[in-house]
């Protein structure tokens, strides 16, 4: 006894009865272990090629590991939000850049956490003027 259905989230799940036990994996999951033949690892995600979750398509989907899932996640967003998948996104003033305006070290290639250049300097001057004043970082963020 079995059945699939599309959640709420996109994803595409199955009822499966096992010895009495009822689960409801995501059928990607299911999909890619098959061809795998083994269990997803836990660093292991599957990627929608087109970005549409509820195509299963095997040539809709890629399993890559969780750090390259996230690169990707990022340079699609940029395409599809610029039409160019090389410019990174500033998580402080919210805009897209191109990469030559982070700081390499802060340059994350999936975007998390990255502020840019401008940004970086900001913060910094901040912090500067805020320990002239005496004033702990913490305390304006608690206060806030
Ligand atoms: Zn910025």
């Amino acid at each position: 006894m079995g059945g699939k259905w599309l959640s709420g989230n996109g994803y595409w799940v199955r009822r499966v009865v096992s010895n009495g036990n009822v689960t409801y994996p995501y059928e990607h999951k299911i999909i890619a272990e098959d061809i795998l033949g083994r269990p997803l690892k836990k660093n292991e995600r599957v990627w929608w090629v087109d970005g549409n979750r509820s195509n299963l398509d095997h040539s809709n989907l890629v399993i890559c590991d969780v750090r390259f899932s996230a690169i990707l996640r990022m340079r699609m967003r940029a395409y599809l939000e610029c039409n160019n998948p090389n410019l990174l996104y500033c998580n402080r003033c919210s805009k897209w850049k191109n990469p030559r305006f982070f700081f390499t070290h802060n340059r994350s290639v999936s975007g998390k956490g990255a502020y840019c250049r401008a940004c970086t300097r900001n913060i910094i001057d901040e912090g500067i003027r805020l320990k002239q004043l005496g004033i702990q970082r913490k305390q304006k963020f608690s206060e806030s």
